[in-house]
């Protein structure tokens, strides 16, 4: 089987193209500056997931339909295509951000599904829109192919309420639909669901935690498989700080600043979202590997920033071992999780007292799936790799095999 997952963004589109079964990918690439100019990046990957070939096209793309016949025309081109004719793609599965409270699990798209993810737009103004058009196109490119929509927010739906609830009055929950919804569900998911296969016991006997570390990080608690809690919110905003997102705030804040500096409260979200975080407190940047390199050369606000990062994710640990009164495991992923062993090391400080032990030199392995706790850890410490797109994959297949 011969999956295509899509991931539209508002200006940008990825793409693989994939064996849900094995993982192997055949093709993956990226269209950048849709609605500007257009530009196709496009790579075809061999067994061991390296680059064979590499082509990048200026293509005009005034929208998402020019971006995804683009994607269908190099997947058949005769130089750099993978199928001979897009008969062999059998399915489209498309990441979308939320799915608001309707969503517990991925759909087949009907006409249902789109109005759902339309009805969402206000809670995912920036990606639902760019989401649904990215599905519109391939309906127009590729009439009648089943499509398969997966959300960011569904794994997350399982929390009760007193975990989902905001303490604001009701009739904002009621009419408005405020509450947390969390986000990197199919990551969570993914993880969660492969740290429970590697640890050999049922999922009712084991609390998981997983720290999801990025450019955007969030955790989860996992009890009997499901999410208990998980740090974003509303919006991806929430939780802990992150690359260039404060992260929880006091929302007095943002009165504050909008009194003294004029703002509005959309530009002060923006300032919140865009120019806060890791860039914000070193000064220097937003990526993890230039704060350690600072660090290291002794600026000070490099290092502030890792320990403010350090600190917020351990304190999340500490909380989700209370609410799930206790804890078997607990995972990193992402490209922070995955890759820098002093942040992870620095992070599980202090808490042996949880029972977590961390192996200094097993800790020192990146980007693969690996224990890095000792042998009498109580805890078992993961690095599990994610793949939203091979998730996507799985349940586009599942789905449509039904
Ligand atoms: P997102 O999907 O949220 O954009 P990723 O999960 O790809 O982000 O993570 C990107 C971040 O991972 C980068 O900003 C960088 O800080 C961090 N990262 C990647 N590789 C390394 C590494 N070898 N050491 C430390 N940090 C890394």
């Amino acid at each position: 089987m011969k999956i295509l997952v899509i991931n539209a963004g508002s200006s940008s589109l990825k793409y693989q193209l994939m064996d849900p079964d094995t993982g192997r990918v055949y093709a993956k690439g990226l269209c950048e500056r849709i609605g500007i100019d257009g530009r196709l990046t496009h790579k075809v990957v061999d067994e061991n997931d390296e680059a064979v070939l590499k082509e990048t096209r200026e293509i005009p793309m005034p929208t998402h339909s020019e971006a995804i016949e683009s994607v269908l025309s190099i997947l058949v081109d005769e130089k750099f295509g993978v199928v001979k004719s897009l008969d062999e793609v059998d399915a489209v599965g498309h990441r979308v951000l939320h799915g608001g409270d309707k969503f517990i699990e991925s759909c087949i798209v009907d006409e249902a599904c789109k109005k759902a993810i339309e009805d969402c737009i206000p809670l995912g103004p920036l990606h639902n829109p760019a989401n649904l058009k990215g599905i519109i196109a391939c309906e127009n490119a590729m009439p009648g192919k089943k499509q398969v929509a997966v959300f960011d927010t569904a794994f997350h739906m399982t929390m009760p309420p007193k975990a989902y609830r905001y303490a604001i009055p009701t009739k904002y929950y009621e009419e408005d639909h405020i509450r947390r919804y969390g986000f990197h569900g199919t990551s969570h998911r993914f993880v969660s669901k492969r740290a429970i296969e590697l640890m050999g016991k049922p999922a009712s006997e084991l609390k998981v935690i997983v720290a999801h570390l990025g450019n955007g990080s969030s955790l989860s608690a996992v009890a009997d498989g499901k999410c208990q809690d998980t740090s974003m919110g509303l919006s991806p905003l929430a939780g802990v700080p992150m690359g260039t997102r404060s992260g929880d705030i006091d929302p007095c804040i943002v009165e504050f600043i909008c009194n003294k500096y004029g703002m509005t409260p959309s530009e002060c979200l923006n300032m919140l979202n865009k120019k806060s975080g890791m860039l914000a407190v070193s000064g220097v940047s937003s990526d993890f590997r230039d704060l350690e390199a600072g660090a290291k050369e002794g600026n000070d606000n490099c290092a502030l920033a890792r320990d403010m990062f350090a600190y917020g994710v351990r304190k999340y640990i500490g909380a989700y071992a209370a609410a799930l009164g206790g804890l078997d495991c607990l995972v990193f992923t992402a490209g922070v999780g995955e890759n820098d062993g002093k942040m992870r090391a620095q992070i599980c400080e202090g808490l042996e007292f949880l029972g977590i032990k961390i192996d200094p030199e097993k800790n020192k392995k990146r980007g693969e799936e690996c224990v890095i706790s000792t042998p009498d850890s109580k805890v078992t410490v993961w690095v599990i790799p994610t793949n939203e797109e091979l998730m996507i994959a799985q349940d586009t297949a599942e789905l449509c095999r039904k």
